[in-house]
C-alpha cells in the first residue's frame, strides 16, 4: 500500500468521511479561503440568493471535498457528489441537473476531466440555470430549453491549468489550496485522534505532522497505522519514541518522502546527471505515469525546493543532494 500518494480506499474513505469537519469553524488552516468563503456565503444567506459557482484547486488531499461539503451545510443545503470521469455523456449531466433540489450544492470532483460535449452542457447551466435540449434529426431538430433550480456548483481539481478557459470563467470564486504547515497538521492530527478515541503525546502529533508532505489526508492515514502499531507495540498511548519508530517501519523519510521520491529523484540523479529532464522520460524510468508525477509527487518536490522546473525539463536541486548525503556534479 502507498502511504503518501493515490487516492483513499474503500475502507479509509469510511474513516475520512468520519474525520471530516462539518463546519468552517472546525476546518483548520487555508485562511484566506476560509475567510473569502465565509463572506460569500454569509452576503449570500442575507440575500437570500444561491451562491456562486466555487471552484476549489489545489494538489489531493488538501481538503477539497471537505470544503464542498462544509459549504453545503453552512448554506443550509444539500450536498449531491459526482466526478469529470464518472460522467460520460451529456444526457449524464442532465440527469444530475433536472434532479437539483433549488440551492443545491453540486460537486463535481476532478471536474478537468468533464468530457467536452459534457461541458458545454455545463455552459448555459451555470451562467442561467438552464439546459439546452436537442430534440429530433436533421432537418426537422429544434432545440428546447429546459429551466433548472439555481444551484452552486463547487468543482475541484488538482489542475486548474487544465481547465478550458470558457469554464473556468463561470466560476465567480477561484479558491487555492496550499500545502499545511507543520504545526497545523498536527492540531489536525490532534483533532482526529481524539474523534479517534486514541491518546497522543503533542510531541508525536508534531512527528507525524513533519512527514504528512503538507496534506492532511497523508497525516490521518499516518495517525492510523502509528496507531496500530502503538495498539500491538505499547499501551495504546501514541509516544513521540513510538510514532518514531513505525514512521522508520512505514520507511517514511523525516521529510514525508517515501520509496517513490527516492525512486524518482535517484533515477534522475544516476542515469540522468540530475537532470534536465522531461517527465515524460522520468515516468517511463521509474515506472510510473507521466500524470501521476506532475499531480502526485511533484508538487510536493517542488515546494521544499528538491525539484525545479525550467524549459528544458526538470532539475534536481543543491538541497536534494544534500538530503540524500550526495556530491553534487560539477
Ligand atoms: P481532497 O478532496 O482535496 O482530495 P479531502 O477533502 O478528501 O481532500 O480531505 C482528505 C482528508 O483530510 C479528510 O478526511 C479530512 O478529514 C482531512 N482534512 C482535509 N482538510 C482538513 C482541514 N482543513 N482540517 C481538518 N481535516 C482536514
Amino acid at each position: 500500500e502507498r502511504l503518501v500518494a493515490g487516492g483513499a480506499s474503500a475502507d479509509e474513505a469510511s474513516l475520512e468521511y468520519s474525520l471530516r469537519p462539518k463546519v468552517l469553524q472546525e476546518y483548520i488552516g487555508q485562511e484566506q479561503v476560509k475567510n473569502n468563503l465565509k463572506i460569500f456565503i454569509e452576503a449570500a444567506k442575507m440575500r437570500n440568493e444561491t451562491l456562486d459557482h466555487v471552484l476549489l484547486y489545489g494538489p489531493p488531499g488538501l481538503g477539497k471535498t471537505t470544503l464542498a461539503a462544509i459549504i453545503a451545510n453552512e448554506m443550509g443545503v444539500r450536498l449531491r457528489t459526482t466526478s469529470g470521469p464518472a460522467i460520460e455523456r451529456p444526457g449524464d449531466l442532465a440527469a444530475i441537473l433536472t434532479a437539483l433540489e433549488p440551492g443545491d450544492v453540486l460537486f463535481i470532483d476532478e471536474i478537468h476531466r468533464l468530457p467536452r460535449a459534457v461541458e458545454e452542457v455545463l455552459y448555459p447551466a451555470m451562467e442561467d440555470y438552464c439546459l439546452d435540449i436537442v430534440i429530433g434529426k436533421g432537418q426537422t431538430a429544434r432545440s428546447i430549453r429546459l429551466e433548472l433550480p439555481p444551484f452552486t456548483l463547487v468543482g475541484a481539481t488538482t489542475r486548474a491549468g487544465a481547465l478550458s478557459a470558457p469554464l473556468r470563467d463561470r466560476f465567480g470564486v477561484l479558491s487555492r489550496l496550499e500545502y499545511y504547515r507543520p504545526e497545523q497538521l498536527a492540531q489536525i492530527v490532534t483533532r482526529a485522534a481524539s474523534l479517534l478515541e486514541v491518546a497522543i503525546e503533542e510531541k508525536a502529533a508534531v512527528e507525524i505532522a513533519k512527514r504528512s508532505r503538507g496534506t492532511p489526508r497523508i497525516a490521518n492515514r499516518l495517525l492510523r497505522r502509528v496507531r496500530d502499531f502503538a495498539q500491538v507495540k505499547g499501551d495504546g498511548t501514541i509516544t513521540a519514541v513510538l510514532a518514531n519508530e513505525a514512521l522508520e517501519l512505514l520507511q517514511v523519510d523525516r521529510l514525508g518522502l517515501d520509496h517513490i521520491d527516492h525512486k524518482l529523484l535517484q533515477a534522475m540523479i544516476e542515469k540522468f546527471r540530475g537532470g534536465p529532464v522531461g517527465v515524460e522520460t522520468i515516468a517511463a524510468t521509474i515506472g510510473e505515469e507521466a500524470q501521476t508525477i506532475e499531480d502526485v509527487y511533484e508538487p510536493y518536490l517542488l515546494q521544499i525546493g528538491f525539484l525545479q522546473r525550467t524549459p528544458r525539463g526538470r532539475i534536481v536541486t543543491s538541497a536534494a543532494y544534500r538530503h540524500f548525503g550526495m556530491e553534487e556534479p560539477k
